[in-house]
């Protein structure tokens, strides 16, 4: 387990699948990368030169709408240092200006990420949903493994896993790689 990635909203559940994926990181000696989307709405984005990957406060040109969300993500990310379990714990900070989860497996690629830790809910939905809109998009598209955290977990170590199987041979591949995902993770 090389590299984890954390992609959160700086949410109460998002902090639960962090605390997770600290301890996983921990164990594994894996990199840590917790990431962050930019909750820019449409018409502050449709000003914003679609060249850059990420928002540069440096860059003079950049408009200040765009500027406000940045500074936003690094006052949150300051907080997310500071929360009590992340004591000692180093990680990468990554920001994205759109919020297209669909390219979240690109940048796991990027990253050459083994696993996608998130929250089942993040700050802005209904919690009656069994999962957010982004964390779906996520399970839909990753190539790589999501795991989805629902509660605050101190003490996370899973012993057993359960694979569900309809019994097809297409699942054979799953089967595989959930094996070496336990592999990976003892
Ligand atoms: P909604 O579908 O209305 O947004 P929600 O806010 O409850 O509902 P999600 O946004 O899917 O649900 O949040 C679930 C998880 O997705 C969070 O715990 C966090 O891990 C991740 N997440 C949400 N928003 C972002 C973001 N802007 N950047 C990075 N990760 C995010
Ligand atoms: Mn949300």
């Amino acid at each position: 387990m090389k590299t984890i990635i954390v992609p959160t909203d700086f949410s109460e559940t998002a902090n639960y699948a962090l605390e997770v994926a600290v301890q996983l990181s921990r164990k594994h000696n894996s990199k840590l990368i917790v990431l962050h989307l930019l909750e820019i709405p449409n018409h502050v984005m449709d000003e914003i030169s679609s060249t850059n990957d990420v928002v540069n406060p440096n860059t003079p040109n950049e408009p200040p709408a765009a500027l406000f969300y940045m500074k936003l993500a690094q006052k949150n990310f300051e907080k997310t240092r500071s929360l009590d379990f992340m004591n000692g714990v180093e990680f990468e900070e990554a920001i994205q200006n759109h919020l297209d989860f669909k390219e979240i497996g690109t940048t796991a690629q990027k990253h050459q990420a083994n696993l996608i830790v998130m929250g089942s809910h993040g700050a802005t939905g209904i919690k009656e949903f069994f999962v957010g809109s982004n964390t779906e998009k996520v399970v839909r598209h990753s190539q790589i493994p999501v795991m989805v955290i629902k509660n605050r977990m101190q003490h996370f170590i899973p012993t057993s896993f359960a694979f569900a199987t309809d019994l097809d041979v297409a699942s054979a591949l799953a089967l595989q790689e959930a094996k070496n995902f336990t592999a990976q993770i003892n």
